[in-house]
């Protein structure tokens, strides 16, 4: 069986993270107001919100474009940390993904694995620092040692969710929870669990 995923997909994609992002909105807000300054559920939110709107607006030719025009959406519209770091991923794996119609397992892998490594150089973190790269460097090390995109992308959205939860004894080095210093131990970090709900979504919309 060869499952590729098509420009109708990838939308989908976009719609069930935009309404995670709305149902979760209140979780994140309370994960980001323990150890950080409390906007992030708001701020993912209504970034979401608007790239949907110029997704009807627009409609896109292809996935790279597609990726490409959430990604500028999110940088102009959300603050804080969060808006050029999604911005950022979006804009290297839309990158990777430009005039394709099917995106197999090989050419996902590889351009997630820009994005993840282009979200590391923007952010200067590393694994342990209690930042989304917590959950985004576990699943997509999953997702290149899969062999179909549907069990890479389940595999992927396990690995972010035990990524997200080993967050919570971690100490931040990154970002405005590491100012907290050893109080940030204990508080599960809020840009490794939107992380997670973008991989489930991921996984979500391949099975729909
Ligand atoms: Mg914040």
């Amino acid at each position: 069986m060869s499952v590729a995923i098509d420009q109708a997909g990838v939308r989908r994609w976009m719609d069930l993270f935009a309404q995670a992002m709305s149902e979760h909105r209140q979780e994140l807000v309370a994960l980001d107001t323990a150890i950080g300054d409390g906007d992030h559920g708001t701020n993912m939110d209504r970034g979401m919100r608007k790239a949907i709107e110029k997704l009807h607006a627009d409609a896109p030719p292809d996935p790279g474009a597609l990726l490409k025009a959430v990604a500028m959406t999110l940088i102009s519209t959300v603050g804080g940390a969060a808006g050029p770091l999604y911005g950022t991923l979006f804009l290297h794996l839309g990158a990777g993904l430009t005039d394709r119609d099917a995106i197999d397992l090989a050419a996902y892998s590889a351009a997630w694995r820009r994005a993840v490594d282009a979200v590391q150089a923007r952010g200067s973190a590393r694994a342990g620092d209690k930042t989304m790269v917590d959950a985004l460097l576990p699943a997509v090390d999953a997702l290149e040692r899969s062999e179909s995109l549907e069990a890479g992308l389940a595999a992927a959205a396990e690995a972010a969710r035990e990524g997200m939860l080993a967050t919570i004894p971690l100490v931040a080095r990154r970002g405005r929870a590491s100012y907290l210093g050893e109080r940030s131990a204990g508080h599960q970090d809020p840009g490794a669990t939107s992380t997670y709900y973008l991989f489930e979504s991921a996984a979500e919309a391949l099975a729909s």
